[in-house]
């Protein structure tokens, strides 16, 4: 059977590559040059990587590391020290590490909790141990329900005292959504603290050995297209072409340069675009559907990737640092995390500005300064002298994953749609894993199920037509998780 896929992010190379497995043949139609979406890269003058995004992989990715082991490629995760570490605002250039010891789970986070004596106290500790009581007993459901609420207001309502939100909680927020905790929804942190607390290497976390479109999308694209897939760039959707029956019929890739459009038959039809992208194309006779009505209470939030190349190494750490600035968010010293980008001489700092509402709109000079800025304050005897800055790159994403404000999970559609054969596959898709690579990862190989069952059930049925039942929950979701 042959399924287009309009969107070459990491959610519509996953969706190909379990199609393939299943014996159907995914077509893969990607608006850009470069294939990965939000995880795309690409060469500068200099033939440096310029990044969408600063990437970290955690333990709690089951998916992920099960796609890298089916590519053969596991070895290309460089797993760090098994701990978090944050900056001190109060104590410049110092550094506060959460040392997670091999033991099991959930004892060795509490270990880690209970070792860290700078940035919580005794009290702080017991009051925020109590305050998570309910999420570990009551588990996902219980953290499922907190949806309505923001994390500040469930810090709150739990009695944690407020100083553990701004030590702890914003950076968190930060780092998993790109806004801050009054704003984001109090289930996505609970959601990522309750994996850590379940297992072992959970929060242990990895970087990429080298850019992602060639370390990790392209061996997708190697495997998909040995099997008979076919993966292409530069082939944007122009537009859904439905059949008399709301079915779709074709999509519409745009001709580049005076170039006729080309219209794409298939059995199936897949959107790994982006919710924003897809929005934009709802043929018009869906839009008073509910099921694509609710994608309205969807949107990407703004992001700023920044990357600093100095003439000297600021630091040795090799590991994720938690700024716990208000400008910028989770950074990097590349040199050191990265084995394509190391260099012992030399540090290239990698970090994600974040909330970046106030900032997409401005110029990458301001940008770059404000970051200086606050670098200063990470770095106060290197920045602003003796280091230099010999190259910056911004790249700024007006809408990246969807903005994971309070009641958004509702929100969040199935990978089966109303449409009998239309599918959906992103990380705003609904998957217990929010939106990040793994949440990527697992609705295209949700979406590729949804697809292979369909037919099955079209077979069974011996109609020779498309039919799919949609779910009345999205309980289908661990039948992937590995
Ligand atoms: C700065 C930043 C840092 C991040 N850090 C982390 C992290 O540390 N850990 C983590 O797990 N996740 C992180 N993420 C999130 C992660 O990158 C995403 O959740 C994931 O990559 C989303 O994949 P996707 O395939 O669902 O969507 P996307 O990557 O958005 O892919 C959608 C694709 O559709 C294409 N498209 C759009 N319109 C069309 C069209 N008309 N025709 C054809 N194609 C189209 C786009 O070009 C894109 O390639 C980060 C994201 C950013 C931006």
């Amino acid at each position: 059977m042959r399924v287009a896929i309009a969107g070459g992010g990491l959610a519509g190379l996953a969706c190909a590559k379990y199609l393939v497995d299943a014996g159907h043949t995914p077509i893969v139609l990607e608006r850009q040059s470069v294939l990965g979406g939000l995880v795309a890269a690409w060469k500068d003058e200099d033939g440096d990587w310029v990044e969408t995004g600063l990437h970290a992989f955690f333990g709690a990715y089951p998916n992920m590391l099960q796609l890298l082991k089916e590519l053969g490629i596991e070895d290309r995760l460089q797993w760090k020290k098994h701990a978090l570490i944050f900056n001190q605002p109060s104590k410049p250039g110092v550094l506060s590490r959460f040392d997670v010891p091999d033991i099991p789970a959930p004892w060795n986070v509490i270990v880690s909790i209970l070792r860290n004596n700078d940035m919580l106290t005794w009290e702080q500790k017991i009051r925020f141990a109590i305050g998570l009581l309910p999420a570990i007993v009551r588990g996902q459901n219980y953290v499922e329900a907190m949806d309505k609420y923001t994390l500040l207001e469930w810090l709150r309502q739990q009695g944690v005292d407020e100083t553990v939100n701004t030590d702890i909680f914003i950076a968190a927020s930060k780092a998993l959504t790109f806004i801050n905790s009054d704003e984001v929804s109090a289930t996505v942190p609970l959601t990522a603290l309750n994996r850590f607390l379940r297992e072992r290497y959970g929060s242990k976390i990895a970087f990429l050995d080298g850019a992602p479109p060639q370390r990790l999308c392209q061996p997708i694209v190697d495997y998909v297209t040995e099997r008979g897939g076919t993966v292409r760039v530069n082939a944007p959707i122009k537009e859904i072409l439905l059949n008399a029956d709301g079915s779709v019929q074709q999509f519409v890739i745009r001709g580049s340069e005076g170039q006729p459009h080309e219209a794409l038959t298939a059995d199936a039809y897949v959107s790994a675009m982006s919710v924003d992208a897809l929005k934009r194309l709802l043929p018009e006779a869906w839009r008073q559907d509910p099921f694509f009505q609710k994608l309205e209470g969807l949107e990407g939030v703004e992001v700023i990737n920044v990357q600093l190349w100095f003439d000297c190494k600021l630091t040795e750490v090799d590991h994720l640092l938690f700024s716990r600035s208000p400008l910028l968010s989770v950074y990097a010293d590349m040199s050191n995390t990265c084995r394509e980008y190391a260099n012992p001489n030399q540090s290239m700092l990698e970090l994600v500005l974040a909330p970046a509402k106030d900032w997409v709109g401005r110029s990458d000079q301001d940008i770059i300064e404000a970051t200086l800025a606050e670098l200063a304050k990470l770095f106060p005897e290197q920045i602003p002298e003796p280091a230099t800055v010999l190259k910056a790159k911004v790249v700024k994403t007006p809408r990246s994953v969807y903005r994971a404000s309070p009641g958004r999970q509702a929100y969040r559609p199935s990978q089966i749609t109303s449409v009998p054969n239309f599918f959906l596959a992103g990380s705003y898709t609904y998957q217990e894993y929010l939106g990040s690579m793994e949440g990527a990862v697992l609705s295209g190989k949700l979406t590729a199920q949804a697809i292979v069952t369909a037919l099955l059930e079209a077979n069974l049925a011996d109609s020779g037509e498309f039919s799919a039942k949609v779910p009345t929950s999205p309980s289908m979701t661990n039948a992937a998780t590995a």
